[in-house]
Parts: structure tokens; C-alpha cells; sequence
């Protein structure tokens, strides 16, 4: 079994882009700024938006957070998302999702101007990503495709099985894998809730990307000896002897499939970390394309 070590691969790609802000500065360019938008401050949102500010600080980037109360209403929101659109000194900036249920998302997600959409949400730049025209990739699925080239793992022909079909990773992931593209050409399936045969398609496939979201669903017996596993489930699971009271899950059993995965991403410290560098990417793109 190999581990594919996310926080070491995002590591690398935080250093490449420091490297490239401190050039800018160098040659008196602007220096990215990515901002971020956040309303209320339930859940894990704000510890998500926390760790996006500190690797903007890394980086050498300036950040900025719009923090907005729950009650804010839709028509506000949206005002307050047309002030960034058009500030010059903010390149790119994100929603932090998902938003309080009485705001339309969708309504929202067009709202940001796509040359500042880091995130890749906007419909413009989700259709360039399923033409293939170059755009801002979704942070998860970039940094899946990341992981897998940085691990010189070759996907050209491979049965690969997406598990999850939400917009913001399974859909994206697996229009990008079928793609003819240095990353992508493999042989893609998508399964979700309503998929009945999930264990044959698992057994079938060489490389397994799980997006669902229930903790250590895969086990050992689902899956094909020597397969790759990409594990993007994130779980919050309730546990008295972290500090916490709790502690992150996988959709992977991870033991149960040690014996028989060949490349495997964990849980913490897979997929997560690659989200934030993909991000500051696609911002320091943003930054880039107005010099
Ligand atoms: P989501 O919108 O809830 O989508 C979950 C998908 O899983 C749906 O397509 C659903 O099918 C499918 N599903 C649910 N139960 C299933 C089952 N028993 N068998 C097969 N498919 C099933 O979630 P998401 O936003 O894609 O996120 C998925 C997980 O990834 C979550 O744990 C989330 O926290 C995590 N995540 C991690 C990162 C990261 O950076 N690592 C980023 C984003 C999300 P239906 O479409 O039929 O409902």
C-alpha cells in the first residue's frame, strides 16, 4: 500500500507558488489577493474560510473576509457580491458554501463575476471545464488530478469509478477524467445514492474516487486488489478523547482496505490540504491574467 501524502503534495505546490509571488514582487507586479465570503457561522464553514486566510498568509498573499450575518437577506448578499466584482485590488474571491438555506446558492454562484471565480462555480466556467476550454478548474477535482500526476499514477484506459455526482466534486471530477487531456482518458463510471450495484462496479474498477460523505463506507471486500482509492469524504464523527470531541472520517475503511489498495489517499491529510492550494492556484491565475 501506498500512501499518497496530500499534505506533502500541497505543501510542494504552496512552495511553487510562493516562489511565484515573490517574482511579482520582484518585478513590481500586483500581489494576489483572494477574499472570502461568509455568512453566519455554523458548522465548519468558518474553520474552512480560517485555513484558506492562513495559506493565503503562507503564500505571501493578501486575503480578506466578508463576514456576513445569517439574517443578511438575498438582495443584500448579492450587493455586497457586485462591491467585490468590481474592486480592483481583490483578484479572486470564494463563497463559502453552503449558505443558509433561505439564500439561493445558484442565485448567488452567478452573481460572481467569472474572471474572480476561483472557486470555478459559475456556469460560464463550469461549461468551459466540460468543453475543456481552459478555465478555472474546481478546487477539489484540481486537486485530485494533482494528486494522481504528482504520484505518477496514469489513468489512460483505467476503470475509474466515481463515487458522487454533486457539483462541486463528482460531476466535475468525472467530466474531467473522460477528458482527452494529459490527466484524464480514462474509462469513467459515476455511481450514486440510487446506483444498486455498487460492490460489482467497485470490484471492476482500478481506481475508486469516493465522494459521498459516510464514514468508512468502502471496505476492503468492495474493492479490486491493487486498485487506487481517492478518498474525499470528510466526516465529522464524534470522539471523547480528542480535544476536539471529535474526529475526521473517511468515506474509506481505511483499515479494512490496507491489505489489498495499491495507492491511497488518507483521511485527514489526503485530498483536504490539495483543496486550498488548488484555490490559491486558480488566484494567483486570476492575479496573472490582468498583468
Ligand atoms: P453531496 O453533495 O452530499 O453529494 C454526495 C453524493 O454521494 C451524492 O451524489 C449522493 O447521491 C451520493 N451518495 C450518497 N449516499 C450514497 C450511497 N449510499 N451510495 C452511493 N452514492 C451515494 O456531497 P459533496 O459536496 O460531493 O461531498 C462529498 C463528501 O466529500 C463529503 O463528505 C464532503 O464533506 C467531502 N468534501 C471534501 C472536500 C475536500 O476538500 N476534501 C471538498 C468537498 C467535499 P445522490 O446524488 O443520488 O443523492
Amino acid at each position: 500500500m501506498k500512501i499518497i501524502d496530500g499534505k506533502k503534495i500541497s505543501n510542494e505546490v504552496l512552495d511553487e507558488i510562493k516562489v511565484l509571488v515573490g517574482h511579482r514582487v520582484k518585478n513590481n507586479l500586483k500581489i494576489p489577493h483572494l477574499a472570502a465570503v461568509l455568512v453566519g457561522d455554523e458548522g465548519p464553514s468558518q474553520t474552512y474560510v480560517n485555513s484558506k486566510i492562513k495559506a493565503c498568509k503562507r503564500v505571501g498573499f493578501q486575503s480578506s473576509l466578508f463576514k456576513f450575518d445569517k439574517s443578511i437577506s438575498e438582495n443584500k448578499l448579492i450587493n455586497e457580491i457586485q462591491k467585490i466584482n468590481i474592486n480592483d485590488n481583490i483578484d479572486g474571491f470564494i463563497v463559502q458554501l453552503p449558505l443558509p438555506v433561505k439564500i439561493n446558492q445558484e442565485k448567488i454562484l452567478n452573481k460572481v463575476n467569472p474572471d474572480k471565480d476561483v472557486d470555478g462555480f459559475h456556469p460560464l466556467n463550469y461549461g468551459k471545464m466540460a468543453l475543456g476550454i481552459e478555465t478555472f478548474l474546481p478546487a477539489t477535482p484540481a486537486g485530485i488530478i494533482e494528486l494522481i500526476q504528482r504520484s505518477n499514477i496514469d489513468l489512460k484506459s483505467k476503470k475509474c469509478l466515481v463515487i458522487g455526482r454533486s457539483q462541486i466534486v463528482g460531476r466535475p471530477i468525472s467530466i474531467l477524467l473522460s477528458q482527452n487531456k494529459i490527466f484524464g482518458n480514462a474509462t469513467v463510471t459515476v455511481a450514486h445514492s440510487k446506483s444498486d450495484n455498487l460492490k460489482e462496479l467497485c470490484l471492476d474498477s482500478d481506481v475508486i474516487i469516493s465522494a459521498i460523505g459516510i464514514p468508512e463506507f468502502i471496505k476492503g471486500e468492495m474493492i479490486k486488489t491493487g486498485s487506487t482509492i481517492i478518498d474525499v469524504g470528510i466526516s465529522r464523527v464524534n470522539d471523547n478523547s480528542s480535544v476536539k470531541g471529535y474526529k475526521i472520517i473517511g468515506d474509506v475503511d481505511f483499515k479494512s482496505v490496507s491489505d489489498k489498495v495499491g495507492y491511497i489517499t488518507p483521511v485527514p491529510g489526503g485530498v483536504g490540504p490539495m483543496t486550498i492550494a488548488m484555490l490559491l492556484k486558480n488566484t494567483l491565475k486570476a492575479c496573472s491574467l490582468k498583468d
